[in-house]
């Protein structure tokens, strides 16, 4: 497994003036940048002076001073602490030669474990603009601060903009451009959204006192998060939770646009007790709404994440700067440890391991899809458990939508009384969902797993656990719901997200007119024909197929061999099958009795 000893070049080949002076300038430029957008909105503000009076103006400037006076302050410290070259990359260390022998010998006895790192790869370090580009302090500031800039924006287009949700940003931005993609960026790259995520890099900020510098000190308390409680399921039931939350306020449009604000606003205050509190990111792990299913769908993706290229030199490394960190940089916000890492689960993709591993022994492969799903020897139960909860999510997403749900759920409502407390807590007319039938739906789907894998245990005549069996074959289930959940996505993002032409230029709905978009009325009907249901029913069958194929994959990687294997494979794949045709009946229905839907097809 281990790979032979390679050849790495003992200076670095950006130590020339140019690149010097590219790595001083590029935080300028950006702090520069974050000025003219803090300026360019000031001006429209002070330009509407009856707004600018009110207390419009005043939660306007309440918010965006402050911001961004933290944020230039920061960035000011970090370039003077950094002028002199602090972010110029060593040369790497020469290997150790233990590595070649004791590590080598450690690294072949994991080979089964570690059997994720085989197979074709290409490694983007290869490249020399990319070992540039993650050496570079700023590489993460710089993807961060557009996202930054825009979710700031958000809370405030929220709090003071226009009620009506398709002419304000905040609704528009988040709902039909954001949400869609957000999963093309986790099918596609993984975890791509944690490396720009609005939410944890304020609260980064915060707490290491810094945008992009290396600091020595961190406002934190920095406990540790309890051991016991270290599972994916807090952070699946915050997504269970803040999906009823918008169903049940309709965030999401038509719903009221501030609703979008305080959600943002609260992600973020909460992010900084996590990060004020808990050491590194914590809130990531054990708070994000986002993460399981960002962690879950991003194993489609065909990357690897940031990873060790040779084990056996991280078997005989004492210093271990990935995960602790060095002089450049901070140890992994994520906990992990490159050297042991076998799937991209937990990488973030902040490149802080690349810049502290003194070996250069850091890559960042591109593989086939889907291999992070059946790959890795390590499959976990709270993985597996969260992955039914969230098809039961998906199911419940898609139910919700016909006729006889809706008359279901309001029937529930008035006989258990939560129509009354719906009103109390200003949510729908219709108290919809409920909150009984809304789990009810959703619970159905671990039960369902435990019942297949029951029944695949008894296949196996006892010989294989029920347990293992749902672990294993629940990952599965990842593509399917990937592509199910982007396809539920799809006719909100097609038919309301051309309205982002508008709002771009006019983000409160003032009669603004920035970039000159503010008249551009680019209507739904234009851009979601019927095809659109056909594109639906096409990411459920690519995402049923790639799911039958983890499903073989994951048959012949850990069980082959067993007892009952092969019928064990049949059922699992009847599973999939099931749920697919399930999936593909439930959206052509949703169209086929909503004839006004400009999703219905055409017949
Ligand atoms: S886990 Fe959540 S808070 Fe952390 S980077 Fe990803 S999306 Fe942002
Ligand atoms: S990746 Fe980490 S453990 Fe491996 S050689 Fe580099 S610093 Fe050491």
């Amino acid at each position: 497994m281990a790979t032979p000893q390679r050849k790495v070049p003992t200076t670095s080949p950006y130590a020339r003036p140019l690149y010097k002076w590219l790595d001083r300038l590029a935080p300028i430029g950006l702090a520069l940048f974050m000025l003219t957008v803090f300026v360019d909105y000031s001006w429209w503000m002070v330009q509407s002076p009856a707004r600018m009076m009110s207390w419009r103006g005043l939660i306007f400037f309440a918010i965006w001073i402050p911001t961004t006076l933290f944020y230039v302050i920061m960035a000011v410290k970090d370039i003077v602490q950094n002028w002199n070259s602090r972010w110029e990359f060593a040369g790497p260390k020469k290997r150790n030669p233990l590595a070649d022998t004791i590590g080598v010998q450690k690294a072949d006895s994991q080979r089964e474990f570690f059997r994720s790192v085989t197979g074709k790869r290409y490694d983007l370090t290869q490249r020399p603009f990319f070992r540039w580009l993650f050496h570079r302090r700023w590489y993460q500031f710089a993807a961060q601060l557009p996202n930054v800039i825009i979710f700031n924006i958000v809370i405030i287009a929220g709090l003071i903009g226009v009620v009506n949700p398709n002419r304000n940003f905040a609704t528009v931005i988040t709902w039909y451009v954001w949400f869609g993609v957000l999963f093309v960026l986790m099918i596609g790259v993984g975890r791509a959204w944690c490396l720009i995520c609005p939410f944890s890099a304020q609260a980064e900020w915060v707490q290491r006192l810094g945008l992009f510098g290396k600091g020595k000190k961190l406002l934190t308390l920095g406990l540790k998060w309890p051991q016991k409680y270290s599972t994916l399921l807090i952070s699946v039931f915050f997504f269970l939770g803040l999906t009823w939350a918008e169903e049940f306020y309709n965030i999401a449009g038509p719903g009221k646009p501030a609703f979008t604000s305080m959600l943002v606003a609260g992600i973020i205050i909460w992010d900084l007790f996590y990060a004020l509190t808990f050491e590194r990111r914590s809130f990531c792990h054990y708070g994000c709404p986002l993460n399981g299913v960002i962690g879950v769908v991003s194993a489609v993706a065909p990357f690897e994440g940031f990873r060790a290229k040779d084990r056996s030199l991280c078997k005989t490394c004492t210093t271990k700067e990935c995960m602790k960190g060095s002089e450049r940089s901070y140890g992994c916000g994520w906990y992990e440890y490159p050297g042991s890492m076998s799937s991209n689960f937990y990488c973030g993709l902040t490149g802080e391991c690349f810049k502290g591993c003194p070996y250069e022994n850091i890559g960042l492969a591109v593989h086939a899809p889907l291999k992070e799903a059946y790959q890795p020897r390590k499959k976990r139960f709270d993985v597996a458990i969260a992955v039914t909860l969230m098809m039961g999510a998906l199911f419940f997403e898609v139910i919700n939508a016909t006729p006889q749900y809706a008359a279901f759920d309001t029937w529930l409502s008035q006989t258990t009384r939560w129509d009354v407390v719906a009103k109390l807590l200003d949510g729908q007319v219709s108290a919809y969902p409920n909150p009984l039938d809304y789990m009810g739906i959703i619970l159905l789907w671990p039960l369902f797993g435990w019942g297949v894998a029951r029944l695949g245990s008894l296949l196996s005549r006892g010989h294989i656990a029920a347990r293992e069996l749902l672990t294993r074959y629940a990952y599965g289930w990842i593509p399917l719901f990937g592509l199910g959940i982007l396809a539920r996505q799809l006719p909100k993002v097609l038919t309301n997200g051309p309205t982002i032409a508008q709002v771009i230029s006019d983000p409160f709905g003032f009669g603004w007119n920035m970039l000159g978009t503010a008249h551009l009325h680019l209507y739904a009907r234009n851009f979601a024909p019927g095809w659109i249901l056909y594109v639906q029913l096409g990411l459920v069958v690519v995402g049923g197929a790639a799911s039958m194929f983890v499903t073989q994959k994951i048959t012949q990687l850990d069980f082959h061999g067993r007892p009952g294997a092969r019928a064990i494979n049949w059922l699992m794949q009847g599973v999939i099958v099931l749920q697919m045709g399930l999936l593909l009946a439930l959206y052509f229905y949703i169209a086929l009795v909503d004839p006004g839907h400009p999703l219905s097809p055409p017949f």
